[in-house]
């Protein structure tokens, strides 16, 4: 059996009060204090993994080096936490699902009636419990997506209720997030919301032992003592957890409101070491007094949806705090861009293309590109932004009118990024994806050399399509040349201009692996090079 300590994080009121950022800041506190800290989530819905959803469902699907398609939040715990997660820290009601009913039709259950309870709440503790019984972390935070009373997420409450009637309350808590709405009629912030979803929560079992209450204003000791004794809780487990600046303030929010230290007293953990939270608050002064600014223009399909392109935009915070730039990003809706109108990219300082799937904007990524090369902009493609400019080189420096993916035309006659044969006999939906960390060897004296300053990288991949190494030898006579390659097997997976300040497609996605604390060095170098373009 592990000693590891288990922390709920539970959500009522409404969806989106950020049980991500609270969680990810909480286990960002239990770090600095040398505990090791992990975070998982767990997700209602049906579908086994988020990587079949529309972004505009959940946002952007990220990654893990493992190849698991997961929930956004779990690049929030990695930029935080600057530890890599896993399969096993994103599970969904389809995935416990599917598990039992395999277990079934092996006969594993004997001939028993297969039920929820015990049979699917047994199955997600084992899933609770996972990442505990390696051994490798001290304290494991489990956000359980959507809010308490939701249908859906009945047997994940049930779940935990046995969890602490298991463990007990010194091994096991639970923290529930709510909102405390300020009616401005009434110039009252009002307590209610949060005792009719604590009630909900009584009602399944489960005390929370820590409230954790967003509000738009402070809370006044009055309102603390009334939702104390309403709800159920010591007063100093009511943590008042204000709208803040950026989601990288709310850990220092938390340490000032002393949630870390409500859980080691509740937990009987005692601190490693004195709280380290030296390296996070230089880079708080960093982001917060910059010396410049540049425009960035992020030329997308999805757009209107920041969540899209989440950990892009994560990405851009940390360059822009390492260059000491505000980084002022401009969403540029790709199909706004297909007529060859581009002034929408006017005044930017560089000039990023988005990843993405299927049609839908790529002729205006496309002529975004042509501008950036032609114009000497610095520009970033990632993915299918990568593509597109291997796309664009090819008609307008290569002469190959027709050129395009295969993903856009599978009859063109010149497929200069096309799938593999291998590949094309997979059918199942993400059967035919490369997903998750691959190697790359950067060519030495090439600019992405330059930038990771070795030859040896691994990055992660979430695509079906390739370079179509045929064509190498024309581009590279041409001025794009491959700069890093799968040692393994040969595919491309980055391209470069050598006659341009910075021009890097990338096959991978780098935005992945920014932390707050391990900015990625393609980004900062994006934006060095933007804050140069913007002194001419
Ligand atoms: N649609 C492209 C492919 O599958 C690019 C995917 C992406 O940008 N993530 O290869």
């Amino acid at each position: 059996m592990s000693n590891a300590k288990y922390i709920f994080v539970t959500g009522g009121v409404t969806s989106s009060l950020g049980k991500g950022i609270i969680a990810a800041s909480l286990a960002n506190l239990l770090q600095a204090r040398g505990f090791s800290v992990t975070i998982q989530k767990f997700d209602p819905y049906i579908n086994i993994d988020p990587g079949t959803l529309n972004p505009y469902e959940h946002g952007e699907c990220y990654v893990t080096e493992d190849g698991a398609e997961t929930d956004l939040d779990l690049g929030h715990y990695e930029r935080f936490l600057n530890v890599p997660t896993s399969q096993e820290n994103n599970v969904t009601t389809g995935r416990i699902y599917f598990n039992v009913i395999q277990k079934e039709r092996q006969g594993a259950f004997l001939g028993k009636t297969v039920q929820v309870v015990p049979h699917i709440t047994d199955e997600i503790k084992r899933n609770f419990y996972q990442l505990g019984d390696n051994g490798n972390f001290d304290i494991i935070i489990t956000e359980i997506g959507g809010c308490v009373g939701d249908i859906e997420s009945l047997p994940f409450i049930e779940a935990v209720r046995q969890v602490v009637w298991e463990k007990g309350h010194n091994n096991a808590l639970v923290i529930h997030l709510t909102l405390i709405p300020y009616l401005k009629s009434a110039g009252e912030l009002k307590t209610k919301p949060t005792q009719h979803s604590v009630k909900e929560l009584s009602e399944t079992g489960i005390q929370p032992d820590i409230l954790v209450c967003r509000t738009e204003h402070p809370l006044p000791m009055e309102l603390r003592k009334k939702i104390a004794l309403f709800c159920n809780v010591q007063i100093n487990s009511v943590i008042e957890a204000m709208d803040a600046e950026t989601i990288y303030d709310v850990p220092l929010l938390m340490k000032k409101e002393k949630l870390d230290e409500r859980v080691m007293t509740k937990l009987k953990l005692i601190p490693k070491q004195e709280i380290d939270l030296g390296p996070w608050k230089t880079f708080l002064g960093k982001l917060k007094n910059p010396s410049s600014e540049i425009n960035i223009g992020l030329v997308g399909k999805y757009v209107e949806l920041k969540d899209a392109y989440k950990s892009i935009a994560e990405s851009f915070i940390h360059a822009g705090a390492m260059n000491e730039t505000k980084v002022n990003l401009s969403w540029i809706k790709a199909e706004s861009l297909a007529d060859g109108d581009i002034s929408a990219l006017e005044g930017m300082h560089g000039i990023l293309v988005a990843p993405g799937f299927g049609e839908r904007g790529f002729e205006g990524k496309i002529n975004a590109i042509r501008f950036a090369r032609e114009k000497k902009i610095p520009f970033f493609g990632i993915c299918l932004g990568m593509q597109c400019a291997v796309v664009e080189f090819a008609r307008n420096v290569l002469g190959l009118k027709d050129a395009t993916s295969t993903e856009m035309d599978a009859n063109t006659p010149d497929p200069v990024i096309s799938m593999l044969e291998a590949q094309k006999k997979i059918t199942q939906l993400g059967g035919s994806m490369r997903l998750g960390a691959y190697p790359c060897n950067l060519k030495k004296g090439t600019k992405a050399y330059n930038v990771y300053g070795k030859s040896a990288i691994s990055e992660r991949h979430r695509h079906r399509y390739e370079f179509n190494n045929d064509y190498l030898s024309k581009y590279e006579s041409a001025g794009m040349i491959a700069s890093g390659f799968n040692p393994e097997t040969g595919l491309v997976e980055v391209m470069e201009l050598k006659d341009h300040p910075f021009f890097i497609g990338v096959q991978f996605h780098p935005e992945l692996k920014s932390t707050v604390l391990n900015p990625h060095p393609l980004f900062v170098n994006f934006v060095a090079a933007a804050i140069e373009f913007s002194k001419n």
